[in-house]
This record gives C-alpha cells, sequence and structure tokens, in this order.
C-alpha cells in the first residue's frame, strides 16, 4: 500500500542537456548523445531508487520534451515547418512543427531507454507517453483538418509504441493529458475515446496524468486566475470513471484542487500529487504525509500512490531528488501509522 512513484520528467545531468531549462539543448551529439541518454536513463532509475521510489521510471532522460521527445519518429511531420501557435488555449504560445502528411511511426521511439531503464532496474517501471489530446495541443496541423481525425491519428502510433514498450517489460504505461484540464468538455466528446485507443490492447497497468502543467512562469500566473477553488477535475473525472484506464495522477500539492473530488475516481487508483514541482523549497516528509492523509479520507490506501503533482524537468537536479526523497519518507511515516 501507498507505493510511491513520479508523474514522470526528471532533470536531466548538466553533462548531457542545458540545465534547469524546458526545451533544453543537448550538449552531445551522434553517438555520444544516444549513450548519453541511456546513462542519464539509468542513472535517473537508480537515483529514484536511492530516494526509495517504489515505482519508477525513465525520468524522459531521452526526450528534449514531453511532447516532441514522441514526435521526434514519426513520419508525416514536417519539423522544419514551425508554425506559432497559442497552447492549452492561448495560456502560453511556442514555435512547434507541423503536420504535413500522414502520421506514421518510423519504427520505435523510446526502445533503447526502455531496454536500458528495464534492464537496471527490478522495481515496477513506468514509461510515460503524451496523451492523444496534448499531442494534438501542441502541433499545427496542415493535413488532417480535423482536430479529433489528428488526435485519433496519433492515438495510433501511441498504441504501436505503447504496445512494444510493454513487450520491453514495461510495467505501467502512463498518457499525459495535461490538456484535460484545459478542454473539458472536448474529452467526453472525443479526448477520452482517443486516449483509449492509445491504450487499446495493453495488459500492463495504464494511466494518465492530469495537472496544471510544469511550474513554469505562464502556469503559475494561469492558476493565479483560477480562482479559490480549481473544479477542472469535477467535469473529466466522471469520464475517467467511466473509462478502462486503470489509474489517474493528480496534483493535489499546494494546489486548490478540492480533495473530495477524488471521490469521482471510484474503482481507479489514484495517483495523489504530494510534491509541489512549482517550489524549489523541499517538503518536509510530515507534509507529504499530511496530504496523503487528507487524500485517504476519499481512497484507500491499497488504490492510493504518492506521488509528484507534475514532471520535474526544469527544477534543478538536487531539489528535485530531494523532494523524491521527501515523498518515500512522507509515506513510510503513514504506512507505519497503518500499521498501529
Ligand atoms: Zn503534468
Amino acid at each position: 500500500m501507498l507505493k510511491t512513484t513520479l508523474a514522470g520528467s526528471l532533470p536531466k545531468p548538466g553533462w548531457l542537456a542545458e540545465e534547469e531549462k524546458l526545451w533544453a539543448g543537448w550538449k552531445l551529439e551522434g553517438q555520444t548523445l544516444e549513450d548519453g541518454k541511456r546513462d542519464a536513463t539509468i542513472l535517473a532509475i537508480k537515483l529514484q531508487e536511492a530516494a526509495g521510489l517504489d515505482i519508477v521510471g525513465d525520468g524522459e532522460q531521452a526526450r528534449a520534451h514531453f511532447v516532441h521527445g514522441f514526435l521526434a519518429n514519426l513520419d508525416g511531420i514536417d519539423f522544419g515547418k514551425k508554425t506559432l501557435m497559442g497552447i492549452r488555449n492561448n495560456r502560453y504560445t511556442a514555435e512547434v512543427p507541423t503536420v504535413t502528411g500522414k502520421i506514421r511511426r518510423n519504427g520505435p521511439v523510446h526502445r533503447l531507454e526502455a531496454l536500458a531503464a528495464r534492464a537496471n532496474t527490478a522495481k515496477t517501471l513506468k514509461f510515460t507517453l503524451p496523451g492523444p489530446m496534448t499531442i494534438v495541443d501542441t502541433i499545427a496541423d496542415a493535413h488532417y483538418g480535423r482536430r479529433e481525425d489528428l488526435a485519433f491519428a496519433f492515438a495510433e502510433v501511441l498504441n504501436e509504441e505503447a504496445l512494444e514498450l510493454q513487450a520491453l517489460g514495461v510495467d505501467v504505461v502512463q498518457f499525459d493529458e495535461p490538456a484535460f484540464n484545459v478542454y473539458m468538455p472536448l474529452v467526453a466528446e472525443w479526448g477520452m475515446a482517443a486516449l483509449e485507443r492509445a491504450a487499446q490492447g495493453l495488459t500492463c497497468t495504464t494511466a494518465v496524468h492530469i495537472c496544471y502543467g510544469y511550474g513554469i512562469k505562464a502556469n503559475i500566473e494561469w492558476k493565479g486566475t483560477l480562482g479559490a477553488e480549481w473544479r477542472h477535475y469535477e467535469e473529466t473525472f466522471p469520464v475517467i470513471a467511466a473509462s478502462k484506464i486503470d489509474q489517474v495522477s493528480l496534483e493535489c500539492a499546494n494546489s486548490r484542487v478540492p480533495m473530495e473530488l477524488i471521490r469521482l475516481l471510484k474503482g481507479k487508483d489514484v495517483l495523489v500529487g504530494c510534491i509541489d514541482v512549482a517550489s524549489n523549497r523541499v517538503e518536509t516528509p510530515e507534509e507529504v504525509a499530511a496530504t496523503i492523509r487528507k487524500a485517504m479520507a476519499f481512497v484507500a490506501p491499497e488504490k492510493l500512490f504518492p506521488c509528484t503533482n507534475c514532471g520535474m524537468a526544469p527544477m534543478a537536479r538536487e531539489i528535485a531528488y530531494g523532494k523524491l526523497t521527501a515523498l518515500a519518507k512522507g509515506a513510510r511515516i503513514v504506512c507505519e501509522e497503518l500499521r498501529g
């Protein structure tokens, strides 16, 4: 019970990529870069184990960005054709690649780091992929026309990749859908259906991560406009509860999300965000324990997985791993209480 895990990304070592940046450039190239990505993945696994996590991940060490890292090995995308686009309903703008033809998977995207991760841990291994709705919200389209058609095209290639990750020994495939907290009516319309298409045929554990974004300035400013209670989850959780997805990862630490919304996820595993990724202050284990206790009013400890609010890619490494250590220690406090 109370198995600890992380939402997804971790900071990369300074020898691999620019530090404390979300869209960090690589510092290596060619085969040296490929070797560096693999080594950083193994290091991230070992550091998560040392921090005391029960379910570890690749830390997204081999991808430049959680969305565009997946797009790198697909046909149908012109990376040279950059389009300036409003993202997450114009919360911020970014220069994004453009879809110019049919989306096809050229071959494995994350095979190398999945193999490296699997070979270097006996713990439950989780791998993250961007969800279809979030991908279409982070790329321009000059081919498909309708956003939902593009989402289903991405869902098909995500499914191919997810099935391969499962075959390589990955235990949990998680789809990241921050866009679910932005376009709530579209989740019921086609977002959830596209996500289920991406997860089709998986027999490993499946998860969806829905958050209020990385701790970057645009997100922090947006959160300031959301009022006293953030109830976005209230619209999407019933849709997710009716889906085949096993686990839901949500943001709870230092957020204005009312904890009782977890009730809407009856039957699901709940990955409770106990670590604020928008603050450099490392939580105390007691603070983590307090968040877990609050969540336990709405979900049984067997179905509660203490987690981070979101990815930690733009943070300083020692802070990120300090937070993971606090997460594991906080969960241990509550476990000991429960054992009496
Ligand atoms: Zn997130």
